[in-house]
């Protein structure tokens, strides 16, 4: 997500509220949507079935409950209330992360044949 601080765009982590420093690997989505690395790593490693509907924040695609996904919790102070990935999302961002020369990342996810 993006704030404007003293005239200056300031880019934030929707999952865990931290902004950009410049270092940090980060991904952007729909609306100027923001994935961290480290909340990717989150993310991979507890998302659930969810018990309600909701939006990716990241693709802005409807979810019906049971859906794979991961919204921070606890929430951090700073982030997104709204914040929520999809299963796909996250692939997507594993996947994109390991391509990045500039990011060491090694994929969790294993390939398949719809993320290969
Ligand atoms: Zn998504």
């Amino acid at each position: 997500m993006q704030r404007t601080e003293d005239g200056m765009i300031v880019i934030s982590c929707d999952f865990t509220g931290e902004d950009w420093d410049e270092v940090q690997p980060m991904i952007e989505g729909h609306q100027g949507s923001i994935i961290s690395l480290k909340a990717l790593d989150l993310a991979i490693d507890h998302a659930s079935e969810q018990t309600e509907k909701f939006t990716c924040t990241m693709c802005l695609r409807h979810f019906a409950a049971g859906e794979r996904a991961w919204k921070p919790d606890p929430l951090p102070a700073n982030a997104n209330p709204k914040a929520v990935i999809c299963w796909d999302c996250i692939r997507q961002a594993d996947r994109s992360f390991a391509r990045d020369e500039d990011t060491d990342w090694d994929r969790k996810i294993a390939p398949d044949d719809r993320w290969s």
